[in-house]
């Protein structure tokens, strides 16, 4: 019997059981597809990380005498659809067996359910990466009417026993959120960027020859993501030495000259399942008790990506398809260009976005407390937010990236995700972070010339959305403060929040 089994991108996992031994008569294939690279535009770094990482894992698997073949972008016989490719295979290599790793996107997903048509046996396993099944989370909240994260971080917790003693919480709280929200002023020193470094001067060339269309600073030849499994687990080490005993008090703290801060930059290598998230989260638990850490901390990373990343991988499969066509508040902006450059007088927006376009990066709050919330108050449509999401970050990969876009940062979903919306005043940016000293806008203005343009749009926000959001029991002081606004006041707040929309491309 002849086997081909299929290896994508984002499934770069030499622990799963397909790699216990290598099967004779067994082919894996591995393959760059255009149409990868074009479902949204990408950040060119997202593209040369995949790219090289998949090229780095292959080796890996030749290098331990597994059969593979690889198709590159620039090889001339590259069909570039998975299904053509394999056909191809199949009939040159007489397979009898097609297997493949149950894909992480629905889009993927449906593609992969059609290869029943190869005409011979198809075989889907699990990509034996996450802690949940697709279902889990739907099975979790059935009989609840509010799908609340704190509920089913405490159940995982408790199901893999991580900071949990006698199915209590180690230190007596589940969590420690409240301490997770101190602002960075220089100390404690934050330290190296310690990510890799490569060259993919290479792979950009045949990605240019090829026509691939991109946005975003390339950094070839001085790349520094990591593209395989040893430098995944020199980045965890770095972090868990240097890193972890910070992470929990400035995890929600922003700074102009330090993008990082103390974040762990996984992601990209746990999206590709280079690390798998129940290792990562072994190694945090251990440095508690062996570096004698703060149990914020390490709850507070935890929490992360036993909660969060695994709860919002269930939302994804409950709602999807159709999850990206939601826009609760029916907001039909376009996004403004500079978006795509950077060049706001909006100094919060202007360092995020560039540090983004810079690096493919943007940490949590920034993504959410800076792009998102300017997009929510402006009234962006949630769908060109999604697209640029998924373009931008190295490790926006849509099960991931839209429900944290779509649901969490825009509440599109009506607030399936989030039980309010996530918007804030210049007050929020300014207590969390340096951006305001140095910006054309004053944070403490309204309406005067000089106002931020953060502090009316957010009145009016809630002003225009009145309709949808008066009942929310989450927003009551937000709310009683709006009722009791002078009508003089509020008429002034609205107009120039009406202003500031008018002129978006020049904000
Ligand atoms: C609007 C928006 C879009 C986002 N899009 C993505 C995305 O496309 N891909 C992605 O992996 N994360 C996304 N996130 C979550 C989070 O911002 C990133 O996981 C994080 O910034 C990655 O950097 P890090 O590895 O340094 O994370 P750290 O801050 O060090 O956190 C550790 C890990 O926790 C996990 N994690 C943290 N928050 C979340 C979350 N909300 N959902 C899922 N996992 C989480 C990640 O795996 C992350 O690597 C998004 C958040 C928002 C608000
Ligand atoms: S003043 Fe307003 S626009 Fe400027 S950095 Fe602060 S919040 Fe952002």
């Amino acid at each position: 019997m002849k086997k081909l089994r299929l290896i994508l991108g984002d499934q770069l996992n030499i622990k799963h059981s397909w790699f216990n031994r290598s099967e004779e008569g067994c082919i894996y294939v591995m393959m760059e597809i255009k149409d990868e690279t074009s479902y949204v535009l990408h950040h060119i770094q997202k593209i040369l990380a995949i790219f090289s990482a998949m090229r780095s894992f292959s080796e890996q698997l030749k290098e331990n005498n597994f059969n593979v073949i690889y198709i590159k972008i620039d090889d001339k016989d590259n069909e570039h659809s998975f299904k053509k490719n394999i056909q191809k295979i199949i009939n040159k290599f007489d397979i009898n067996i097609f297997e493949y790793q149950q894909p992480d996107e629905y889009r993927l997903d449906s593609v992969f359910k059609k290869f029943k048509s190869l005409g011979i046996e198809v075989n889907s396993v699990s990509s034996e990466h996450f802690l949940t099944s697709r279902d889990s989370v739907k099975e979790f909240f059935k009989e609840k009417k509010q799908w609340r994260m704190e509920e089913f971080y405490r159940h995982m917790r408790k199901k893999y026993s991580i900071l949990v003693g006698d199915e209590k919480p180690v230190g007596g709280k589940w969590n420690y959120d409240a301490e997770n929200r101190k602002k960075w002023n220089g100390e404690p020193k934050t330290t190296i960027d310690f990510r890799p470094s490569h060259n993919h001067e290479g792979l950009l060339k045949a990605i240019d020859a090829e026509g691939i269309k991109y946005f975003g600073e390339n950094q070839a030849t001085n790349f520094r993501w990591p593209i395989n499994r040893d430098e995944s687990l020199t980045l965890l080490e770095q972090f868990i030495d240097k890193d972890l005993c910070n992470f929990g008090n400035f995890q929600d703290a922003m700074h102009d000259e330090n993008w990082r801060l103390f974040h762990s930059f996984l992601s990209f290598s746990l999206n590709t399942k280079m690390l798998s998230p129940l290792e990562v989260i072994n190694k945090a638990e251990e440095a508690l008790y062996k570096n004698k850490l703060s149990l914020a901390s390490v709850e507070g990373f935890i929490r992360q990506i036993l909660g969060w990343r695994e709860y919002i991988r269930g939302v994804y499969w409950t709602q999807m398809p159709g999850y990206e066509n939601n826009n609760f508040f029916n907001h039909n902006k376009n996004i403004p260009d500079w978006y795509w450059t950077g060049q706001t007088k909006m100094r919060c927006l202007s360092k995020s976005i560039s540090q983004s376009l810079e690096n493919s990066y943007a940490h949590h709050i920034q993504r959410l407390m800076i792009i998102g919330n300017f997009s929510l108050l402006a009234g962006i449509d949630p769908k060109q937010i999604h697209h640029w999401y998924l373009g931008i970050y190295i490790d926006a990969f849509e099960w991931v990236e839209l429900p944290n876009t779509l649901g969490m940062s825009q509440y599109a979903d009506g607030g399936l995700l989030a039980t309010k919306p996530y918007v804030s005043s210049a007050a929020y940016i300014n207590k969390m972070g340096n951006y305001c000293s140095k910006c054309s806008y004053n944070y403490k203005e309204k309406i005067g010339d000089n106002a931020c343009p953060f502090n009316s749009l957010y009145w009016n926000f809630f002003d225009r959305h009145q309709d949808k959001l008066s009942k929310n029991p989450r927003l009551g002081i937000v709310n009683s403060q709006l009722k009791k606004m002078d009508q003089n006041q509020k008429k002034e707040i609205n107009k120039k929040a009406n202003e500031h929309l008018d002129n978006i491309a020049f904000l």
